[in-house]
Formats: structure tokens, sequence, C-alpha cells
């Protein structure tokens, strides 16, 4: 049996030609060649993978060719030809900085240029990884650069250029690779699978060249894995399974429900994906580049940008018809931003499902320009069993904090509103909740509030922008109303009134932030407190808050009621830091033995 040879090497491109995706730059090479017009540095930059020191090794064997081509590329027949291509040419030293980046490295390659050339005419050097090199090699490495024997030609590549000392760019001519295309890739794969008899799908090659990352040495090392794996027949299931890698189609149809507000059926289709196996962080990671690909897809100028396959061209034009740029701007960062914090999430699947949520319920008429979830939510669900599928998601974890407060609020909203019919996203615009009656509830608290600076109350308010103090009085306008007001609006001023607390309060108003707050029957308002020491922290507020609440709902019926409830593990962990430790410390003993050892505190 034949010895395997990994694809990589065994097609490793021969000449200029059978580079793959770095056209002008091998055609500016081959001028250089044919011109006889060579500097004696080069720089090649660019990600792994992409051909920079194959095209290194080409060029060094075409400029010591004895017969060249007109073109500039090898004979492939000559002496120094063979020798090359037989890796035993002596014109040719290839050095690794990542694994040998000393100085003395440096010294003994530059001693070994330092006879000329018997066989062609020019010595290489390449050097590979150059940005590793220490300090003093990078020093020796420039002293031979600034005087290099004529017969020398040096090929720095990298992979970081902006890490290579100023001096040492000065001296190099500096040439750019680019990732390559997936069609590119692809059509190399194709290549290959040919000459090795593999029979294949079309789909599958794609997915391998996506999975690649524009790398060609990925590519083909994926490639050889999915042969074993597949026996010889690559299909696009086979590439699925063997690469862990999510089916495009799921993608397609998670933007199609997030962006027609099927927060239901995102959720269930998010269950499907982690039931086969794959990690939340991956898919959010994946769903924000779909999006990206949705977006540049709008656009005949952008729609360069998309780097797929040519039969799934048509399908993300037709889907970025369906959304609008406002969503994909949210939506793009909003599923960024969770695949950024996902590694540190508390709650990993939660995390997903809130981003998967807020993206759900991204409205187009927000003022905020789809810079944070829009608060004033259209109804969401199907059916009246709806707002369960919210409940049995606890909103908040620790964890991820700053989500925290947003995602108190959608809960409560989506049940209130969930008994109203689905809404379609061409039908928002105009069913925007009924205008008049709350400008003239605005109306009236303009009237009923003696502070002229006090800001105007619209639903619209997001909770996350109050950031200034509110100014608070306790004495009450003349007359307060009955209006009627829903648990978002007063979440949405105890929270205001929270935030406002002066300094000396700050253990006070964080404490009432994380409260659980209800609205009850006959403009109750319940607040749930866990232990007498929260009772007492809290209760010396209340007749401010409640007038604060009156005053700001316009309605003198709003009454507070502390009700002392048991608290869950849950509820324990969002409560403070130290609480939250002692849980740890629960899951975890060798975490207790940790901080007696290290005498470590926990910070309030
Ligand atoms: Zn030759």
């Amino acid at each position: 049996m034949k010895d395997f040879i990994v694809s990589a090497r065994k097609y490793r491109p021969q000449t200029f030609d059978d580079v793959v995706g770095q056209r002008a730059l091998s055609d500016t090479l081959k001028r250089a060649i044919t011109s006889h017009k060579l500097a004696s540095a080069y720089l090649f930059c660019g990600p792994r993978g992409v051909g920079k020191t194959t095209c290194a090794r080409i060029f060094a064997k075409a400029i010591n060719c004895m017969n060249p081509l007109k073109d500039g590329e090898a004979c492939n027949a000559c002496e120094s030809c063979m020798s090359f291509n037989e890796q035993r040419s002596m014109n040719i030293q290839e050095l690794n900085a990542a694994a040998n980046n000393s100085v003395e490295d440096v010294r003994a390659i530059i001693d070994q240029v330092r006879i000329p050339p018997q066989l062609g005419k020019y010595k290489v050097i390449i050097l590979d990884e150059v940005h590793m090199l220490s300090a003093s090699a990078a020093n020796a490495l420039l002293k031979t650069l600034e005087e290099p024997p004529s017969y020398v030609i040096f090929i720095l590549a990298t992979t970081e250029k902006q890490k290579i000392l100023p001096t040492i760019l000065s001296r190099c001519q500096i040439f750019d690779f680019n990732r390559m295309e997936i069609e590119d890739i692809t059509g190399n794969l194709k290549m290959v699978a040919g000459k090795e008899g593999i029979t294949y799908e079309e789909n599958a090659l794609n997915l391998i060249a996506q999975k690649a990352d524009g790398g060609m040495r990925d590519a083909l090392s994926i490639f050889d894995q999915v042969t074993n794996f597949s026996g010889g027949n690559i299909t696009y299931e086979s590439v699925l399974k063997s690469l862990n890698f999510l089916d495009y189609d799921y993608y397609f149809q998670m933007t199609e429900k997030l962006v027609e507000h099927q927060v239901n059926a995102a959720m269930l289709l998010f269950n499907d994906i982690v039931n086969k196996g794959f990690d939340g962080g991956v898919f959010m990671g994946g769903l924000a580049s779909h999006l990206r690909n949705v977006m540049v897809s709008r656009d005949e100028e952008t729609v360069a940008l998309l780097d797929v396959a040519a039969n799934l061209k048509t399908r993300y034009v037709e889907q970025s018809k369906k959304c609008s740029l406002k969503f994909l701007y949210y939506a793009i960062a909003r599923c960024d931003r969770c695949s950024n914090e996902y590694k540190n999430a508390y709650n990993k699947r939660l995390a997903v499902e809130i981003a998967l949520i807020e993206t759900a319920q991204f409205n187009e008429d927000d003022t905020s320009g789809g810079a944070r979830p829009q608060k004033t939510l259209k109804s969401l669900f199907r059916d009246t069993n709806a707002p369960a599928a919210v409940a049995t998601a606890p909103v908040v974890t620790p964890a991820a904090k700053p989500q925290a407060k947003v995602a108190t609020q959608p809960a409560p909203e989506a049940v209130s509103q969930a008994k109203e019919p689905v809404k379609t996203d061409s039908s928002i615009k105009s069913t925007v909740p009924s205008p008049l009656p709350k400008i003239s509830k605005i109306a009236k608290i303009k009237l009923s509030t003696s502070s002229a600076d006090e800001k105007p109350r619209t639903s619209q308010q997001p909770v996350e922008s109050v950031q200034e103090p509110v100014q608070i009085q306790t004495e009450q306008p003349a007359v307060l109303g009955e209006i009627p007001f829903d648990e978002k609006q007063l979440l949405y001023y105890w929270q205001q009134f929270a935030q406002s607390l002066e300094p000396e309060d700050h253990v006070a108003s964080m404490r009432m932030q994380g409260l659980d707050v209800l609205l009850k029957e006959d403009e109750l308002v319940e607040v749930h407190v866990y232990n007498d020491m929260l009772n007492k922290l809290i209760l010396p507020y209340i007749p401010r808050l409640e007038a604060y609440l009156q005053r700001q709902l316009n309605n003198h019926k709003i009454h507070i009621a502390i009700k002392k409830v048991e608290v869950t593990e849950e509820q324990v962990v969002r409560f403070n830091p130290r609480d939250q430790f002692k849980t740890m410390v629960k899951k975890n003993k060798t975490l207790g033995l940790l901080q007696k050892d290290l005498d470590l505190q926990v910070e309030l």
C-alpha cells in the first residue's frame, strides 16, 4: 500500500500558475523576474495557510532556473529546478522564527550564505514567522538587510505585519496575501478530488472551504480528514457530521424567525440546535456572520463582499429583501456581543436566548436607531400558552449583570400583551401603539408637576437610558388623577427612583434595583423581600417612593406593600457577591479551601 501523503504537501503548487487565489501577486513576482528587477528583501504578509511560504519557494526556484519560461515561471526541468523540486537545493535556506528566534539562529543562517551559490544565481533565505524573532535577532537580521551580498535575497514571511520593526519594513518590498475566496478554495479542492478519484457533492466542498476560513492548507487538511471519515465519497451530510458544522439552513431559518418577531419559534429552533450538540457561542458567532452576509447582499455594490458559493448567493439576496438595514445592524451587533460574552456567561443557554428574544423584539420605529433593544414590545406570542415559555426562562442571571436590568423588563410586558394578535413586520408601522391617550397623559403630567425640567413620560423611554439623577420631590403637586398604568411603567419609575438615590444610599439603591416588584389589583405595588435585613433597609424609603410613583404615574391610589417571601437559590445568587460566593462554594468545595488558604475576602 502506498504511503499516505497529506494533500497539502502532495498538491503544493509547483509554479506561480498553480498558486490559488493570489493572481495579482504572482503576476507581480513574475514580472520582477522577467524584468530582472529583484529586490534584496521581500516581506510576505497575510493569514496562515494562504501560500506565503509556497510562493517564496516558487520564487526562489524561478530566479535560479537556468531556462526560465518567457512569463517568468521556472522550467521545472533544469538541474537547478530539479534540485529545488527534490528539496536538495543548497540555494534555499528556511528558518522558522517561531521555533528558532535567537540571535544565534539568525547568525547561523546568515553564515551559511557567505559562500556564493555554486549552481544558479541567488541564495534565498526564507524567514517564516519573522515577527517572533527576539530583539537582538531582529537587529542582527537588520544589519545584514542593510548590506546584503548581491546574490542573497531575503524573503520574510509573517502573519502579523504590525509587529515587524519599522526599520526592517522599510528595507523590504511588501506583498500582502489575501485570504482565499471560498470559490477559489472549492475549485482547488475539486481539482484534488478529481486527481484522487474521490467523489463529492459541491455543497460539501463548499462547507470545507468555509470551515478553512480562507486558508488552503487548512482546507486540504480538513479535506483529508473528511475523506477518511466518509470513505472516499464526500457528501454534504458527512461533512456536517465530521466537522460538527451547523447546516446553513438553520441560520436562514433563524433569521426568518427573528425578523418576523417569532420569539417562540426562535427559541424552539435554538433548542433543536442545542439538542444536536452544537455550542451556543459558536452558533451565535455563526449567526452574526450569516446576518452580515445578509446585510452585504442588500446592495449591488456590497454583494461582491459575499464570499459564499454561487448557489447560496441567490438565497442570501432573497433573505436580504425581507430584512431592513436597521434590523440587520441591531441583530449583527447583538449576536456578536452575545458570542463574545458567551464564554463568561453564568447561564450560557440563557445568554443566547436573551439575545434571540431581544433581536426578535427589535422594532423598526425605535428612535435609538437600533442601539439598544426596544422596550415597547409588540405582541410576540401566537397563543396564550406562550408566556409560559418566557416564564420558564428566568431572565436574570448574576453573570449577565449588564443585561439583568433590561432582562427583567420583557417578561411581564410580553405577558401583559400576550392576548393581542400577532402582528407581522409590515403591519407594525401602521399599528403604532395608540399615541393619542399617551399624549393626553403626558399633558396632564406636565400640568401636575411643578418642576419644569422634569422629563415628559412616554412608554417609549427605555429603562437603561436613565442616567442622570432625577429630582425627587416629596411634597405632592396639587391634584393627582387616577390614570391607569401597567407593570412596565411601574418598573420604569421604580428603577428611576432607585437609581436617583444619593451616593450614601448606594446599598439600598442597588438592592432596590434587584427587587421583584409586582403590580397587583387596585394599584397595589407588591415588593418581595427575602429577609428582615432587607426589609429594614428598604422600609425607610417606602413613603418617598410611594409619593414618587403616585406623582410620576399620576395616580393617587398607588400604595406599596412589602411581602416577605421564601428565597430561591437563584435569587440568593443574584443577591450579593457574598451569597453568590457561598453558593459557589456549595458546588465546589475547593473554592472554600482556596479562600481560606489565601485569606481572600469577597467584596460587597
Ligand atoms: Zn529550470
